[in-house]
C-alpha cells in the first residue's frame, strides 16, 4: 500500500500523466473530490453543505508559482472569494497554499500576499488558513505564521502534519500564542530521516498532537477521517471538559460524508474543505495517494465512459 502511495505521488510529477489526467480526470472522477472549476460553480455548493449543517472552507486550486505577476492574479482571485462569501453570506472561510502566493519565489513576497488577503478577510469578519505543504516550506510557513499573529493578526491559522519528526517540537513553541492549529497525519512524500514511514507511528503521532492541542489555550481543527482518532478526541474533550467551542472536525468534500453529518447530529462543529478551479491534478493526486482504491474507482468511470 505504502509502496503504491509513493509511486501515485511521484507521478503527480509527470507531465504527461498530468495531461492524461487533466484531459479526462473531471468528468472521470475529479468532481467527486472538487466543487467545480469555476467559484461560480462552486458557490451552490458551499450553499448545500451550509444548509446540511456543515461549515465550509474554500481554496483556489493552485501550487508552486514560480512567477510573480500571477501570485497578483492569485491575491486577486481570493480577494473576491472573501467578498463573495460575504455577499452570500455564506459560513465559508478560505484555506490556501503559500506557495500559490509566491512562496517558492520568496518568502517576502508570500508573506506581503498573504497578510493583504488576512486583512481583507477580517474587514469581512473571515478567516484564513495556511495550508502545510512539502518540508521543504515548514519553516518558513511557521515563520510567517507568527510574523501575522505578532503583528496582532487574529483570524488566521496553519497547519501541523503529524507525519514529521518535528511536529510535537513546532506545537510546543507555537503554544503560548493559542495558536489556531488544523492538524493532518500528512499528504506528501517524504523522506524516513524526517517523517514516519509506517501508519502506525503516524496514527499515534496525531494522538499526542492531539491531546496537547487540546489540552493547550488554542483552537484545534481534527483534520481526519479516521474515525477512531475522532472518538478518541471526543472522549478525550470530554474527560477534560474541554468546550466543543474550543475545536472543529474537518475533513474533505467528497470523503466520509455520512460521518460528517452523524457528528453535526451529535452537536460538533464540521468543517468541509471543497476547493475549486481548473488547476485540480495535484490535488486529485493526493487524493488517490491516500486511498490508492480511488484509483479503481476513475477505471470504473473510464470504463463505463
Ligand atoms: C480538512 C483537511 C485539510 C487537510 N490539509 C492538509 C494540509 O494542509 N497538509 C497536508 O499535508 N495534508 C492535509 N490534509 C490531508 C491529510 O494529511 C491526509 O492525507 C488525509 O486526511 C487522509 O488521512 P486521514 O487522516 O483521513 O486518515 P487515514 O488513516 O489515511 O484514513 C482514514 C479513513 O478515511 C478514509 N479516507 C482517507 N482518505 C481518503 C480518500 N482520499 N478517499 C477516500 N477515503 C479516504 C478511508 O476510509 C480511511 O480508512 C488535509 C485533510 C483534511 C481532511
Amino acid at each position: 500500500m505504502s509502496m503504491l502511495r509513493s509511486l501515485i505521488l511521484a507521478a503527480a510529477d509527470s507531465p504527461r500523466m498530468q495531461r492524461f489526467v487533466q484531459r479526462y480526470g473531471f468528468r472521470l472522477g475529479a468532481a467527486r473530490f472538487v466543487a467545480g472549476e469555476s467559484l461560480d460553480a462552486a458557490a451552490p455548493v458551499l450553499r448545500r453543505l451550509n444548509e446540511q449543517g456543515l461549515l465550509t472552507n474554500t481554496t483556489l486550486l493552485g501550487e508552486g508559482v514560480r512567477d510573480e505577476a500571477e501570485t497578483r492574479e492569485v491575491v486577486a482571485a481570493y480577494r473576491e472569494v472573501f467578498d463573495r462569501i460575504h455577499a452570500e453570506g455564506l459560513r465559508t472561510n478560505v484555506a490556501l497554499k503559500l506557495t500559490h502566493l509566491g512562496l517558492s519565489i520568496d518568502e517576502e513576497l508570500a508573506q506581503r500576499n498573504v497578510a493583504e488577503l488576512v486583512e481583507h478577510a477580517a474587514q469581512r469578519g473571515n478567516f484564513l488558513r495556511m495550508d502545510m505543504e512539502e518540508s521543504a516550506h515548514t519553516d518558513a510557513t511557521l515563520r510567517i505564521y507568527r510574523r501575522l499573529r505578532e503583528r496582532g493578526h487574529e483570524n488566521v491559522g496553519t497547519v501541523l502534519q503529524s507525519y514529521l519528526f518535528r511536529s510535537e517540537e513546532d506545537l510546543a513553541a507555537l503554544l503560548p500564542l493559542a495558536p489556531n492549529l488544523r492538524l493532518v497525519k500528512g499528504a506528501y512524500l517524504e523522506p524516513a530521516e524526517i517523517a514516519y514511514p509506517h501508519k502506525r507511528d503516524v496514527d499515534a503521532a496525531y494522538v499526542r498532537l492531539l491531546e496537547t492541542s487540546l489540552a493547550g489555550g488554542g483552537f484545534t481543527a481534527i483534520a481526519t477521517h479516521d474515525e477512531a482518532l475522532i472518538e478518541h478526541a471526543i472522549s478525550f474533550a470530554s474527560e477534560r471538559d474541554i468546550p466543543k467551542e474550543r475545536f472543529q472536525f474537518q475533513m474533505l468534500y467528497g470523503i466520509a460524508s455520512r460521518l460528517q453529518l452523524d457528528l453535526v447530529r451529535r452537536g460538533y462543529d464540521v468543517l468541509v474543505a471543497t476547493p475549486y478551479g481548473p488547476e485540480w491534478y495535484r490535488y486529485l493526486m493526493r487524493r488517490l495517494a491516500e486511498r490508492p482504491a480511488n484509483v479503481l474507482f476513475l477505471v470504473r468511470n473510464l470504463v463505463r465512459g
